[in-house]
């Protein structure tokens, strides 16, 4: 377990501040996917709790709820509005936009009910109380929204004086203020350590698909595609490739395991130099590699494996020369077909004298 301590949380802060605009964009995403469901449920329940406040209003009016029944129930519109377009957007900025209008609609209600009773002054105590809304729905939120969240809140208040005409702003805002800053300073501490949850759990995905000698992804990477079905892309034409390489075992046999290991981390990285961003390298077994390049027809992948090939053959970078071959076949819609096609293209270039790529163009 790590141990917080100030140092930490300035050195998370450091590292917040040095993320890239896209990986923060992606951290929001995955916060909000994550807590989401429960600020959401909070909502519709602190907007259903609202309606409890008819008991003070009829014990404050007189023994009458009339007067603030439609302001209190009023709430039950945006709440049901919410319910209906939250399910139905993904991203985080609509979602945090949504959870804040209807925090500050039972704000709204609660103004609203004020106006109707005769007695104002106990907003104090109902202003105070959202502070509690405030605090759960920042677990979802970025602190920046939920900063702009918290100012639409007070300029609720302030401008619902100019016709309440609270006799006691000034112990509403003596109330409201000092939650506000501990709220939106402990929003900071929390995104911070939020981030770094985030952090661990991507440096523990990225682990469990990358194969730490080759540097390429493992199996796992390729059964996500297959499952997630990233494959079916809106590219015109997809190319695989699988090479292995040729006569590894006597490397083994002759320079030894590690030689071996070392054979393997530098046809490893060369590919992941050699490959575009897009494509994506798995290491499929011991020494065979799959290479999926989305965008590319045969042609070009089948050039891209021949280059591929001359270069490794040539490397004097590898302290064991060695050499590959490469089987290279256009993606048919079926992956497990595709890569069998593939794998009967690299049998071939092995069959047929091995250092060479064969493109099995029937395929
Ligand atoms: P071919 O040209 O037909 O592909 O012959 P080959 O010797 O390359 O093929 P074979 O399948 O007979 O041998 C593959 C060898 O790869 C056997 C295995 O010991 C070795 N190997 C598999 N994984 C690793 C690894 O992680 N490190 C090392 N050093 N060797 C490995
Ligand atoms: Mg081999
Ligand atoms: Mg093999």
């Amino acid at each position: 377990m790590k141990n917080y301590s100030f140092i930490h949380i300035i050195e998370l802060y450091h590292t917040y501040k040095g993320t890239g605009v896209q990986e923060k964009r992606d951290f929001y995403q995955h916060k909000s996917d994550y807590y989401q469901f429960f600020v959401k449920m909070i909502l519709i329940l602190a907007s259903l709790a609202s309606l409890s406040y008819l008991v003070s209003d009829y014990q404050l009016n007189g023994n009458t709820i009339m007067p603030t029944l439609i302001p209190r129930t009023s709430i039950l519109i945006p709440m049901f509005l919410y319910a209906f377009l939250e399910p139905k957007v993904k991203n985080y900025r609509i979602k945090e936009l949504l959870n804040y209008l209807l925090l500050n609609m039972i704000v709204f209600a609660t103004i609203w009910s004020v106006y109707h009773l005769e007695i104002k002054t106990h907003f104090s105590e109902g202003a105070t109380i959202m502070n509690l809304i405030f605090l759960i729905c920042c677990l979802g939120a970025s602190p920046c929204s939920g900063f702009v969240g918290y100012c639409a809140f007070f300029a609720q208040i302030l401008i619902s004086h100019q016709f309440n005409h609270y006799e006691n702003l000034d112990v509403i805002l003596s109330l409201n203020i000092p939650c506000f800053v501990a709220i939106t300073v402990a929003h900071y501490l929390l995104n911070l350590g939020e981030f770094e949850h985030y952090l661990t759990a991507r440096k523990l995905e990225n682990a469990l698909i990358t194969d730490p000698l080759t540097t390429v992804y493992n199996r796992h990477r390729m059964n996500q595609l297959i499952k997630d079905n990233q494959l079916i892309s809106d590219e015109a034409q997809i190319s695989i490739i699988m090479l292995d390489i040729d006569f590894f075992k006597s490397v083994n046999d002759t320079y030894g395991h590690y030689a071996g290991d070392q054979v393997l981390h530098f046809l490893g990285t060369t590919l992941m130099r050699e490959i575009p961003k897009n494509g994506t390298v798995i290491r499929f077994g011991g020494e065979e590699f799959i290479i999926i390049l989305p965008g590319w027809a045969a042609e070009k992948a089948y050039e891209k494996a021949e280059q591929i090939r001359r270069k490794i053959a040539s490397s004097e970078e590898c302290p064991v020369k060695f050499h590959i071959s490469a089987g290279v076949v256009a993606y048919n819609g079926n992956f497990q077909k595709s890569i069998s096609a593939a794998d009967h293209a690299l049998y071939h270039a092995k069959e047929t004298g091995r250092n060479r790529v064969f493109w099995d163009r029937e395929f």
